[in-house]
């Protein structure tokens, strides 16, 4: 190692889902199979390239204030980022300075641990059950801060709101992040306890429910003194943000309440049609209330199903980590893609099985 290594700040990345570049059936990244409500692609469209001569609003006004009326908030209770990654990110570096370890779930998001290592903190994973239930009793002891995704992330599961609100209540000494990336399919938001605790942070994006992952938008909410840490934070960091077409698009998206609910209705739909399609062809799925589908099968190596799917041009995700290696999870696509996806199934097992 040369000696101005030693002083090199080491990352181990995060490993994001392949983005293939061809055509596939892309069931692996959980981005949503449908287009951005229809204003998305008029705003697009319509853009005055000459705007971009300028920089865009710092403060992103116009798309904070249109969150702000959707979520009923105040203007100072939203924090806007590009991606909801950059938005965690950002809270890491805000709000996880304590020299006591954070917690979050070892079966989990994996950027967790990524920004933790990034930034020094000192963190603990706390196991889920051995249904990969969060274990709630786990986050009632002494800690730097707290942070899980509600549903968690690649099971799928929900955890009840008031289960939600006992963890935020025993940990009122720190920050408690609650992560919804996936919220909006499944039941009800930490957003209503914004208001009673002030060391609640719930953060969202417009990459899964809202179909803008290329977009990168995403946001936290909050109360006030909260958000202002994190825009200090950030404008300590780099002003600019949101690009314009970010915020204009986001703006459009954010408006159209009704395209965005049929949107959520229909992979609703279609999950807990895949859920039954998967178990009746022997699958084990945990009960997603996400996007996406964990799923086993008993009678088959998960791994060899994943790589076979992969030749047909149909991407899944497969981690083969410890406790998961014969999992895989599966974005819910339109019912087209899920009925690709069963067809191959079929002939899979019934050829894997001779
Ligand atoms: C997808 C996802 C995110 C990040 O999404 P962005 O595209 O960066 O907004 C954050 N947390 C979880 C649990 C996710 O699954």
């Amino acid at each position: 190692m040369k000696t101005f290594e030693k002083n090199i700040r080491k990352a181990e990345p995060y490993v994001p889902g392949e983005q293939p570049w061809q055509k596939v059936i892309k069931l692996n990244t959980n981005e949503n199979p449908y287009p951005p409500a229809p204003g998305v692609e008029k705003a697009l469209k319509s853009m005055d390239a000459d705007r971009l001569r300028l920089y865009p609003d710092p403060t992103a006004g116009e798309l904070v204030k249109a969150l702000a009326d959707f979520y009923h908030v105040d203007e100072n209770q939203v924090f806007v980022g590009v991606g909801s990654d950059d938005v965690l990110s950002m809270c890491f570096l805000t709000f996880f300075n304590s020299e006591k370890p954070i917690l979050f779930p070892d079966i989990t998001y994996s950027f967790y641990k990524v920004w933790a290592q990034l930034y020094r903190i000192p963190y603990e994973c706390c196991p889920v059950d051995e249904n990969f239930c969060i274990k709630k009793e786990d986050y009632f002891k002494e800690n730097g801060g707290i942070i899980f995704p509600n549903p968690n992330a690649p099971t799928g599961l929900y955890m009840e709101l008031g289960d939600v609100e006992e963890i935020i209540a025993r940990n009122q000494d720190v920050i408690v992040i609650v992560d919804e990336a996936y919220i909006d399919f499944a039941g009800k938001s930490a957003l209503e306890l914004i208001d009673k605790y002030e060391n609640l942070i719930v953060v969202q994006t417009f990459s899964k429910a809202r179909s803008m992952a290329g977009m990168r938008i995403g946001y936290a909410i909050s109360n006030p003194l909260l958000i202002k840490y994190l825009n200090d934070a950030k404008y300590s960091f780099n002003s600019y943000t949101m690009n314009q077409a970010a915020i204009v698009c986001g703006i459009e998206a954010v408006k159209d309440k009704e395209y965005f609910e049929e949107g959520i209705r229909k992979i609703i739909r279609t999950r807990e049609w895949a859920k039954e399609e998967l178990k009746k062809r022997g699958f084990l799925c945990l009960d997603s209330k996400a996007n996406f589908i964990f799923a086993a099968h008993p009678g088959y190596d998960v791994q060899k199903i994943y790589e076979a799917l992969k030749r047909k041009g149909i991407y899944v995700r497969y981690w083969g980590s410890e406790r998961i290696e014969q999992y895989v999870r599966i974005t819910v696509g339109t019912e087209d893609e899920m009925d690709t996806l069963f067809d191959f199934l079929d002939r899979y097992l019934a050829a894997a099985k001779d």
